[in-house]
């Protein structure tokens, strides 16, 4: 029997204890820990809770969850409750799927006022992840700047500019919904410290910006590029570049119509967030592209007042005391997801925070190689693991308080339950809500 421990359940564990079990079938065990009691991570609290569909997901996800040879160990925090030496010494593999929950600073002036937040803390502010449920953004200035040209940056402008209607069927928690109701936000500036042939934007997100009730995009046509330069660039980028054609060429009398305006300012590179206290403002400076396509200032400097700053430029993972870890990438050191022989990374804690949620499946298949390929090479130290029942035995000597998959489904019924209409859950965003949603 080959026991394995995935550390954390968003995709990449999932797809990772799915390939296990390809692999191995009913000869292996696997447990999938998370400090939450609630599982699949990003797909809970990092996906936009108006994007319902991409959710849909977490049904494969308990498919794997709910076979015999597939546990979930929720509650339980690695490196407080238990160590990645103890977990070491009771299972064959140990796989950190712990993606990349923390925010990449931006490193500029001003980062600490109130009303600036990463986009980690911003996202699980409405997406009611326990840590930022009581993060409580101002939302009552004008002006929003959102710094970043990616899915992220794209996110949180929409969700800034959505009407209580178009929250229909969406799963946005009671609090940020409330917020955004009595919101005065009427600018939302995106920053991009390079061009539109830049973008990290995908083309059905960044279409979505032209359907909105009361927010219009803009783009000033100057920026553009000529059109026949969007012929040598990949398809799909050429499809968001003309999503960006189409926001310029909208008609002002069309604007008039629309309270709130999304507007894109590009070659545009933060250099300070200012104010006294809370952000008053934020000082940029106007850049070129140099001939490799990358960014640097031309000198010329302006400042937009604003009163709210989120930074959405990417995400790093925890480290871990102890095990390798590549500072300036924000990820474990690794070689194809092989740390050490029985430690692996998978998903973001691998490859860094790239990619769409489907290109976490091949990581977890990749992994999978790697560890068997190690099992059978004998790089794995063989004396037999206690796996799961090594780790009861510690869980019960300590008094952990481990939520099962069973325990899930009851939390998940409450959530369904108290759902307001046309909602699929109120998701609880207190850990002791959760617990006491799981009942005796
Ligand atoms: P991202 O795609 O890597 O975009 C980060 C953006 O921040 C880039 O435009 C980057 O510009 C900019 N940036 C980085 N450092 C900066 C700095 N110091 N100052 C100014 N700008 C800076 O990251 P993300 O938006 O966080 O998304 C993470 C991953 O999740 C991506 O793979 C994304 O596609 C995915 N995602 C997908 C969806 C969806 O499919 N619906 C939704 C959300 C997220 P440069 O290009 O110049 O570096």
């Amino acid at each position: 029997m080959r026991h394995i421990a995935i550390i954390g359940s968003g995709p990449a564990g999932y797809y990772t204890a799915e390939a296990a079990q390809k692999q191995w079938g009913d000869g292996v065990r696997v447990d999938i820990f998370d400090l939450l009691p609630v599982p699949y991570g990003l797909i809970r609290t990092g996906v936009a809770p108006d994007h319902q569909s991409i959710k849909g997901v977490a049904k494969r996800y308990e498919g794997t969850a709910l076979s015999e040879n597939v546990r979930f160990v929720g509650n339980v925090t690695i490196g407080e409750d238990v160590s990645i030496a103890e977990l070491q010494g009771l299972y064959d593999a140990v796989v950190l799927a712990t993606g990349a929950p923390n925010d990449k600073p931006a490193g500029i002036p001003g980062e600490g006022l109130e009303n600036v937040f990463g986009s980690a803390a911003f996202v699980g502010w409405y997406n009611g992840h326990p840590q930022f449920a009581k993060l409580s953004p101002d939302l009552s200035g004008r002006h929003a700047v959102v710094i970043g040209n990616g899915n992220v940056a794209l996110d949180v402008a929409r969700i800034l500019s959505k009407t209580a209607d178009e929250f229909h069927g969406s799963d946005i928690v009671a609090h940020a919904l409330h917020a955004l109701q009595k919101s005065h936000i009427e600018q939302i500036t995106i920053l991009g410290r390079r061009g539109p042939h830049q973008i990290a934007m995908t083309p059905k997100e960044l279409g979505e910006l032209g359907h909105l009730t009361r927010a219009c995009p803009r783009v000033d046509p100057a920026d553009l590029p000529a059109e026949e330069e969007d012929l040598f660039l990949e398809p799909g980028q050429r499809k968001s570049v003309t999503h960006l054609r189409s926001f310029a060429a909208i008609p002002e009398e069309f604007r008039c119509d629309k309270p709130v305006e999304i507007e894109f300012d590009f070659f545009a590179s933060p250099r300070a967030i200012l104010g006294d206290g809370t952000v008053s403002g934020i000082e940029i400076e106007r850049t070129a592209l140099d001939s490799e396509g990358r960014a640097s200032g031309t000198g010329e400097t302006y400042t937009i007042p604003c009163s709210l700053v989120v930074t959405a430029i990417g995400y790093k993972t925890s480290p871990i005391p102890g095990v390798p870890f590549e500072e300036g990438a924000g990820r474990f050191a690794n070689d194809e997801g092989r740390i050490l022989p029985g430690l692996y990374c998978v998903g973001w804690a691998r490859r860094g925070p790239s990619g769409t949620i489907g290109t976490n499946r091949p990581d977890g298949f990749g992994v999978i190689e790697k560890i068997a390929e190690d099992l059978d090479s004998g790089a794995l130290y063989h004396e037999v693991k206690q796996g799961r029942r090594g780790f009861d035995a510690l869980a019960a000597e300590r008094k952990l308080e481990v939520v099962t998959f069973r325990d899930w489904k009851k939390i998940e019924a409450e959530e369904e339950a108290r759902a307001r209409t046309g909602a699929p859950r109120e998701k609880f965003v207190a850990v002791e809500d959760m617990i006491k949603a799981r009942g005796e």
